[in-house]
């Protein structure tokens, strides 16, 4: 017989929105928070069977629901929820040109506090609350068993812990750099090295349009370029220059090793080591212009006395892409920031359009991909905004 789950009562003001299907619990919809590791029910004010689930803090919220049915949370409840994620994706593992994205997306697939990403062979899980965490062996045998053929493991600490922020779970490690490929582009990843690989899966849609035919004899501006995935996009596209700007030094090596795996050379692809609003100003006084600017910032960012949100600082971007915006130029603006709904992102990008008085019209919006399943219920979790905008010429 299974063990008596400890019980956590959900207040009755909350209650229905749980039974519909919305998956995240926070502080002030529970009556008794104990700490427990195990999974738990949740029951109503009543003792009532609501849900199973556990509570495990992290930046948003402090549990999550697993399931609505009375059922064990064991092997076969994970085998499954492995199995179906996987059948899912079987268009992407029949793909002959892409080789990595997301295999199973936290509370989009049934199981929030953790995400598995697929990079050629190898898997990588992040965990994002402790709780979880001290699951994770019969959630990876779990998930081994539906995946026996993944070559090696690597996980992502992604909360408050001593552990380090990544390390080799299971299996070969992986090649530094592991080379992958999305749409034929390759990409040098480390699987191994911090929080980070070298590529933000999210962003495949959107490195598709580069690929396609956005990026066509353009001069691209990628800003915030990281390891310059854009613009590497843009160059497989046949843009006929690429420019990356990042203030971190790490990414130029990274920038030019990822032009380097796709045998580009850098006669036309620049790599800056400068801060954003820098080159604007650069880029205005030498009277540079382009025909496809990126602009993909972290949600929020520290440069000295500088700090930038996009909250806050979004439309500075739009603002100061505009004098170097070519006649029907295109603006990819794109942001992962949580607290900035669609609505207002939007908003802050016209503003800075009529402000400039530059007329761009609306060409097409991209939110996260069919990987990155995302809980219908559970709106707040499709993070992704990128809204792609074109200059209306005078
Ligand atoms: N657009 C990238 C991901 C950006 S990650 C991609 O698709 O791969 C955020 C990057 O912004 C980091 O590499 C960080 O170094 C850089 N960054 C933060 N503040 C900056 C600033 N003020 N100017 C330029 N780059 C900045």
């Amino acid at each position: 017989m299974e063990k008596q789950m400890p019980k956590v009562t959900i207040k009755n003001s909350a209650k229905n929105k749980f039974l519909h299907g919305y998956p995240l619990i926070r502080k002030e919809e529970v009556l008794d928070v104990q700490v427990t590791n195990d999974w738990v029910d949740f029951v109503d004010e009543k003792d009532r069977f609501i849900a199973k689930g556990y509570l495990g803090e992290q930046n948003k919220g402090i549990g999550w629901i697993l399931s609505l049915k009375n059922v064990p949370i064991d092997h076969h409840f994970f085998i499954q929820k492995f199995e179906q994620a996987k059948q899912e994706r079987s268009t992407y593992f029949y793909s002959q040109d892409t080789d990595t994205f997301r295999i199973f997306n936290g509370e989009g697939d049934g199981i929030g506090g953790m995400t598995v990403d697929y990079y050629n062979g190898y898997a990588v899980v992040s965990w994002y609350n402790a709780t979880i965490y001290h699951h994770r062996q019969l959630i990876m045998d779990s998930f081994l068993k539906v995946y026996p053929e993944i070559i090696g493991i690597y996980e992502k600490n992604r909360f408050k812990s001593d552990l380090p922020e990544s390390n080799h779970f299971y299996g070969r490690k992986a090649p530094e750099p592991l080379i992958v490929k999305e749409n034929n582009v390759q990409f040098a990843t480390y699987l191994n090295e911090g929080w980070m690989t070298g590529i933000f899966l999210d962003q495949h849609e959107v490195r598709g349009r580069l690929v396609d035919g956005l990026a066509m004899g353009k001069r691209v501006l990628n800003m915030f370029s990281y390891t310059g995935a854009f613009s590497v996009a843009a160059a497989f596209g046949g843009a006929s220059s690429t420019t990356s700007v990042d203030l971190a030094k790490r990414s130029l090596e990274k920038t030019k090793e990822q032009f380097a795996v796709n045998g580009f050379t850098l006669e036309n692809h620049k790599i800056h080591v400068m801060d954003t609003f820098d080159y604007f100003r650069y880029a205005k006084k030498k009277g540079l212009q382009f025909d496809v600017i990126v602009l993909d910032p972290p949600s929020f960012a520290r440069n000295g006395k500088k700090v930038f949100s996009v909250a806050k600082n979004y439309g500075d971007l739009i603002a100061d892409s505009l004098p170097i915006l070519a006649e029907k130029g295109i603006i990819i603006a794109s942001t992962n920031a949580s607290n900035v709904p669609l609505a207002k992102f939007q908003k802050m990008i016209e503003k800075s359009f009529q402000s400039g008085q530059v007329k761009c019209h609306l060409l097409e919006s991209h939110h996260l991909p069919a990987d990155f399943k995302t809980n219908s219920h559970y709106e707040e979790s499709d993070y992704l905004k990128v809204l792609i905008y074109q200059k209306v010429s005078k």
